[in-house]
C-alpha cells in the first residue's frame, strides 16, 4: 500500500490552478463546439427521435459513477461532442421553432463566472454582492414595466411558469387578506367558507391552470372569459362575471395574456384593470414572451397599462437574448411578497442579522439555494444598450412580418393572422382530398427528422368550436435574413409538394 501524501482528489474551479484548469477545458469545448458548427447541414441532426437516442445510447455506455474516474479533459469531449451534435442549433436561420433566442456572447460568458463562483442568493454569506445585483436588477426591469420603483419587488424566478405559480399564490392570498382579512396560507382554504375563483381568457398559457390546480383552488374554479374577434378578453364581460359572482364565491384573480404564446395577443390591459379595481381582485398579465415588446418604441404601446397590473410575468430567456433561466415576476406593491415569507427555522435570517443588514432574498422564492441570473442579465443588456435592443426586437418583428407576407402571398398556404409579435401561424392547404391537419403534422415530422427546419406546432381553435392544427414560426434571431427566410419556406412548399405527390400516387 502507498504511504505518500495523498494529493488532491479533486481541482475546485476557483483557485488559482482551479482557474487555469477551467480555461483549458472551456478552450477543449469550444473548439469541439465549432468544429461541430462547421460540420451542420441544418439547425438538426437528421434522423429524428431515433438518432437522437441511439446517439445517446452509445455516449451513455459508460455508468454516472464508474468506479474510477476519468481525465477531466477527456470526459468532457466526449460528452461535449454528442451534446453539441444533437443540440438543436438555435442561430441557424431555419430553427424557428421555440423561444430559445440565440444568446448574447456576454451572457454567456457571465454564465460561466456564476459557474465558478457559485454565489447564492438565500442568505448574505452565500453571495453579497450577487444579493445587491439580484435587487438592482429586479429594481431596473420594475422601472422597464412601469412600475414606480419605490414601491415595486419581484423576484428573478426559473421562467414564466413559476412566475405564473408565485402571481396566483400572491393573488390568492393578499385579494383573500384584503376582502376577509384572514390568510388563506394560514388557515388553509377550508376553513374560510368561500370557494376561490380565477377569471381567465381562452388561450391562456398553461402554467396558469397548473398553478391554479396546485393552489388547491381546482381547475373547475377556473372562469373563462369570452374573448372577441381578435381574442382578446372582453373587459364588459369579466365586469359582467364578477358582479354576477355567487356570495360563497370569491374571485381572486383577473389573468390577463401580454403577448400569448401563439398568436400574440395582448389583452386589453387598462380596462381590465379597472375593471380588477373595481372588484377589488389582483391583476395578473402574463407577458413572459410579449414584455420584449417593452423594448421597442415602435411595439411598447401595445403594452399600455402594464404596470396597472399588480403582478407581470417577463422572460428575457425568450425575447430578450440572455440564456435560460432569465425570468422575473415583478410586483406592482413590494409587501405582496409576504407569501413566501416564511420565517426560516435556522439563525440565517435571525432579527439581530436582519437588522445588520444580514439579509437574504429567501423570503421571496420558491427556492432556498439560488442561482445568480441577474450577472448574466446586466452584462448583456449594458453590453448591448437601448438603441441596439430596440433595433433586435424590431427586425425580430420585421422578419415575421416578412414572412406572414410571403405565407399570404402562397397560394398553397394559409395564413393564421397577421403577427402582432414574432410569431408566425399558417398551414400548408394539401389537395386530393388530404386531411389538412394530419399532413400538417406528418410535414412538420419530416422537416425535422431531416434536419431541414425545426418549426412549432399548435391547435387554433375555430368559431365552430373545433380546432384545426396550425404550424408556427417564432423568430427571434435578428442575424437572420429576409432571404433566408425565404429559402426555408421554398424548401418547405417543395417538400409538401413531394409528399402530395407521393400521397396522390399511393
Ligand atoms: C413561455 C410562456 C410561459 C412559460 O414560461 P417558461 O419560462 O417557459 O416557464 C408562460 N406564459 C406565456 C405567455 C409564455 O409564452
Amino acid at each position: 500500500m502507498s504511504t505518500s501524501a495523498p494529493g488532491p482528489l479533486y481541482q475546485p474551479a476557483g483557485t488559482p490552478a482551479g482557474l487555469e484548469s477551467v480555461r483549458r477545458l472551456v478552450d477543449t469545448a469550444l473548439d469541439i463546439l465549432r468544429e461541430v458548427s462547421a460540420a451542420r447541414t441544418g439547425p438538426v441532426a437528421p434522423g429524428g427521435p431515433g438518432g437522437a437516442r441511439a446517439a445517446a445510447a452509445e455516449a451513455l455506455a459508460a455508468p454516472l459513477l464508474p468506479e474510477r474516474g476519468g481525465d477531466p479533459g477527456e470526459v468532457l469531449a466526449g460528452l461535449v461532442r454528442p451534446y453539441a451534435q444533437w443540440s438543436v442549433d438555435i442561430t441557424h436561420p431555419a430553427a424557428l421553432a421555440r423561444m430559445q433566442p440565440p444568446p448574447t456572447d456576454v451572457a454567456a460568458a457571465a454564465e460561466l463566472v456564476g459557474a465558478v463562483l457559485n454565489q447564492s442568493l438565500h442568505a448574505w454569506e452565500s453571495g453579497p454582492f450577487a444579493l445587491e445585483l439580484d435587487r438592482w436588477v429586479i429594481g431596473q426591469l420594475a422601472e422597464l414595466v412601469g412600475y414606480d420603483g419605490a414601491e415595486a419587488g419581484g423576484t428573478l424566478t426559473s421562467g414564466g411558469s413559476v412566475s405564473n405559480l408565485m402571481a396566483m399564490t400572491m393573488a390568492r392570498d393578499t385579494t383573500i387578506a384584503e376582502k376577509l382579512g384572514r390568510y388563506a396560507f394560514q388557515e388553509g382554504l377550508l376553513r374560510l367558507g368561500v370557494q376561490p375563483v380565477v377569471l381567465c381568457p381562452r388561450g391562456v398559457h398553461f402554467s396558469v391552470e397548473r398553478a391554479v390546480r396546485l393552489l388547491g383552488i381546482g381547475e373547475d374554479n377556473i372562469i373563462t372569459v369570452p374573448v372577441d374577434k381578435q381574442g382578446r378578453m372582453i373587459p364588459e364581460e369579466a365586469d359582467r362575471i364578477l358582479t354576477g359572482l355567487p356570495e360563497d364565491r370569491i374571485a381572486v384573480a383577473l389573468v390577463a395574456v401580454a403577448g400569448s404564446t401563439d398568436l400574440g395577443i395582448v389583452d386589453p390591459l387598462p380596462e381590465l384593470a379597472a375593471v380588477a379595481r373595481r372588484h377589488g381582485v389582483w391583476l395578473h398579465a402574463d407577458a413572459a414572451y410579449g414584455a420584449g415588446a417593452l423594448f421597442s418604441p415602435r411595439l411598447r404601446p401595445m403594452l399600455d397599462g402594464l404596470a396597472q397590473a399588480d403582478s407581470v410575468t417577463l422572460d428575457l430567456h425568450k425575447f430578450g437574448w440572455t440564456p435560460a433561466s432569465s425570468a422575473a415576476l415583478l410586483v406592482r406593491r413590494a409587501e405582496t411578497m409576504s407569501s413566501f415569507g416564511l420565517q426560516p427555522t435556522t439563525c440565517l435570517s435571525a432579527d439581530d442579522d436582519t437588522c445588520a443588514g444580514y439579509i437574504g432574498a429567501q423570503n421571496t422564492s420558491l427556492q432556498t439555494t439560488r442561482r445568480v441570473d441577474a450577472l448574466k442579465i446586466a452584462v448583456s443588456m449594458r453590453a448591448l444598450g437601448r438603441e441596439t435592443v430596440a433595433a433586435m426586437v424590431d427586425t425580430c418583428h420585421d422578419l415575421a412580418r416578412h414572412a406572414a407576407a410571403r405565407i399570404a402571398a402562397e397560394p398553397r398556404l394559409e395564413l393564421g393572422t397577421e403577427p402582432p409579435l414574432t410569431a408566425v401561424l399558417f398551414r400548408y392547404l394539401p389537395g386530393h382530398g388530404l386531411d389538412a391537419d394530419d399532413f400538417n403534422g406528418r410535414l412538420r415530422r419530416r422537416v425535422m427528422e431531416e434536419g431541414r427546419a425545426l418549426l412549432a406546432r399548435t391547435h387554433i381553435a375555430q368559431e365552430d368550436g373545433g380546432s384545426r392544427v396550425f404550424l408556427k414560426l417564432m423568430l427571434l434571431n435578428p442575424e437572420t435574413t429576409t432571404g433566408q427566410l425565404d429559402l426555408v419556406l421554398d424548401d418547405l412548399l417543395a417538400l409538401a409538394a413531394a409528399m402530395e405527390a407521393a400521397a396522390a400516387d399511393a
